[in-house]
């Protein structure tokens, strides 16, 4: 699998001279397996991302892209419109996510907020609904899930192919007491573990709770626990520079646990 960030924010696209380093566009992802193109969410980094896959098939209309949507926060949605491949006629566009995929994008995309409506794209929309406990197949990719812990609720991904596992939990909270357990389980041996630490363990405690974010305090705790290989710290706060990013969350958590990295836009990496 090889597997590049395109926004690694949370909640508000940060554009700036102290975001330069880790990127201000929100949550976006994408994982290229056996000539298949996956998306994780898209935030507005998706924009970059549907430009880059302007060449060959989706140039041509001959295209196919699959999304796994987490869920539908503007931070992970808002950059679907302007994802070019939309508007080739003959694109394939399948979506994996809950039920209400289809309404939500349709709702994003009503006149009163974007001139080009959701039914006038030409691309073919194609949507799926995950369903509880059982896993989806794209080719030899496997991709299996639990819940997460947010508000309106949520998905967190386990993507497996070949032995090789990465798993994309962002946007949940720790439980107040013990670990999620879901998480743990779904975790066990992955090669990355890409966790929610929005916030440092202080910013946390002031008045936080109940956001549905985490800290690099759990994640760590999550990724000793679960034996996972690399940590990546992802959904960094709209109000985090890079300096501050480095400082106050690697830092401390590299010296928890070693293989700690920030999710940074346009790292890409193979596992
Ligand atoms: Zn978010
Ligand atoms: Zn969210």
């Amino acid at each position: 699998m090889r597997i590049k960030y395109y926004g690694s924010r949370g909640s508000l696209p940060t554009p700036g001279k102290s975001t330069i380093k880790y990127g201000g566009n929100t949550t976006c992802l994408s994982i290229q397996v056996n000539g298949k193109q996956i998306i994780v969410d898209g935030g507005s980094g998706l924009r970059v991302l549907g430009t880059e896959l302007m060449q060959k098939e989706l140039k041509q209309g001959k295209g196919e892209v699959v999304f796994f949507w987490s869920h539908f926060h503007w931070d992970h949605i808002m950059g679907f419109p302007f994802f070019v491949p939309n508007f080739i006629p003959g694109n394939k566009i399948i979506h994996y996510g809950s039920k209400r995929v289809k309404e939500i994008l349709k709702r994003q995309q009503d006149f009163i907020t974007f001139p080009v409506e959701f039914d006038k794209m030409p691309s073919e929309q194609v949507f799926n609904t995950i369903l509880k406990s059982e896993p989806v197949r794209i080719g030899k990719l496997t991709v299996t899930h639990c819940q997460s812990n947010h508000p309106a609720g949520g998905f967190i991904f386990k993507f497996t192919h070949q032995g090789k596992s990465m798993v994309f939990a962002t946007d949940t909270e720790h439980p107040e007491t013990g670990m999620d357990q879901d998480l743990l389980r779904l975790s066990q041996g992955a090669d990355v573990l890409i966790y929610d630490a929005q916030y440092t363990p202080g910013e946390y405690q002031q008045g936080r709770k109940g956001w549905g974010h985490s800290t690099w305090e759990k994640g760590v705790e999550m990724a000793k626990a679960a034996g996972v290989k690399r940590l990546h710290l992802y959904h960094h706060d709209q109000t985090h520079s890079d300096a501050f990013l480095e400082k106050k969350i690697l830092e401390p958590a590299r010296r928890a646990f070693g293989k700690t990295f920030l999710a940074r836009e346009g790292w890409e990496f193979q596992i």
